[in-house]
């Protein structure tokens, strides 16, 4: 679902328009719609309906508190990365026993208090990591929840940043290498060995990586039953791509008859952690355009959004659409460009556009790894967040102040 729509000559999401956000809460802003989020999770859960399974939000496409909120009062469950996404779905009011802990660096203190919050299951990445929950659980006086987090060296066909499931890559643990590491893990007395995890990438396009995956896993969790240990639950990750210009991702339902088709959902729950698809058209960028200006070969609309508010398009080139938020007048072609000092701080490329100094533009598909990534460069307060909800505007986070980004540091004494 698209959120956003023109209504009058205006654009607007759900019953708000664009202006009446941008004349109240100034921008750059970030907009979502409550209706796209809550259909876009219905519709995961929906593809799976009659078969035992978790969906985990992964809390890194988008970790404002109104969206684990809203998630969790869905029933959702959560995939964390840090200590710091942790505390955060616990401030959201998320379920603690719903939570999957990934990544290759948890800290002693995160697996700590991952374990005293009585999370669900830590993902292991490493023999080391494994020997250290072993450990902490025992001082803590307890058995710690794992799944082994395999990667099963195939290539999800993505951007190399974003392709996790390579032999190459710094995830997971060696294909060949699991078995043994099942073996070890099933002598240590502080971990107790729930589930298989794997994880190959993000923003898929293609079912054959997924499947190609999957098989692997349903190999190795056949190995490890004829070897007598039987697993509660099977974790497939994340990474299923969305729509931003021309790609054709693979809908839920045939994902759904892919995943399905390679575990018996009998005798093993499953686990997903989609992150962008759940997020990522549900929210947009609004911006404004404070100069346009003639370079000597291109046009240039200079908006006061920038790379540090939304840097998908500097780090993985990636393509945004471009609404203007009044329809009508003269199109030109411009380069949409922020203010940071940077020549890849762009937002889009070569886009035909009526644009005047003033305007308001929407970035569309902003929803998924924007405001979360966003950062303070050019000592620039981050944008603020609000949340459209039928014809109310609720703001979801204010606008940060200079204030906030100066006020821990500190001048050095007087001599
Ligand atoms: C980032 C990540 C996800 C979510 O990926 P999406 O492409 O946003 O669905 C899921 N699991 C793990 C382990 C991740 O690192």
């Amino acid at each position: 679902m698209n959120p956003a729509h023109y209504k009058d000559g205006e654009l607007h999401v759900e019953g708000v328009p664009l202006s009446r956000i941008a004349a109240e809460i100034g921008t750059p802003c970030y907009v979502y719609s409550r209706a796209a989020l809550t259909e876009a999770y219905l519709a995961f859960t929906a593809a799976f309906d009659g078969h035992p399974h978790l969906v985990c939000y992964a809390v890194k496409a988008n970790s404002n508190l109104a969206i684990l909120d809203l998630f969790s009062r869905l029933g959702s469950g959560f995939d964390i990365v840090s200590g710091g996404e942790l505390e955060r779905v616990i401030a959201a009011g998320g379920d603690p026993s719903k939570i999957v802990f990934s990544g290759v660096g948890k800290s002693e203190r995160e697996i700590r208090s991952a374990l005293e919050a009585g999370i669900l299951c830590l993902n292991v990445e490493s023999e080391s990591e494994l020997e250290r929950i072993d450990r902490i659980a025992g001082e803590l006086g307890t058995r710690a929840p794992v799944s082994l987090r395999v990667n099963p060296d195939v290539d999800a066909g993505t951007h190399p940043y974003i392709a996790t499931g390579l032999n190459q890559s710094k995830f997971g643990i060696p294909y060949a290498a699991a078995p043994g590491l099942y073996d070890k893990a099933r002598t240590l007395r502080h971990v107790r060995i729930d589930g298989i995890d794997c994880h190959i990438g993000s923003q898929l396009t293609e079912l054959e990586p997924i499947a190609e995956a999957l098989e692997k896993i349903r190999d190795l969790v056949e190995r490890l039953a004829r070897d007598g240990l039987t697993l509660k639950h099977i974790d497939v990750g994340g990474g299923i791509g969305i729509r931003y210009q021309n790609e054709a991702p693979p809908t839920i339902r045939d994902y759904a008859r892919v995943v399905l088709g390679a575990f018996d959902t009998r005798k093993y729950k499953l686990l997903f952690e989609p992150g962008r698809m759940l997020v990522g058209n549900a929210g947009l960028l609004l911006t404004r355009i404070e100069y346009l200006k003639k370079g000597a070969d291109r046009n240039f609309a200079i908006v006061d959004a920038a790379m540090n508010d939304l840097i998908r398009p500097a780090l993985y080139e990636a393509w945004h659409d471009i609404q203007p938020v009044r329809e009508g007048g003269r199109p030109d072609t411009y380069d949409i460009v922020g203010p940071v000092c940077e020549t890849g701080d762009f937002l889009a490329r070569g886009r035909r556009l009526a644009a005047n100094e003033g305007d308001l533009l929407a970035i569309m598909s902003a929803g998924a790894y924007g405001m979360s990534m966003a950062s303070n460069y050019n000592t620039r307060p981050r944008a603020a967040e609000v949340m459209v909800d039928d014809d109310q505007l609720y703001v979801v986070r204010e606008r940060e102040q200079v204030h906030d980004l100066i006020v821990r540091e500190h001048r050095l004494p007087a001599r």
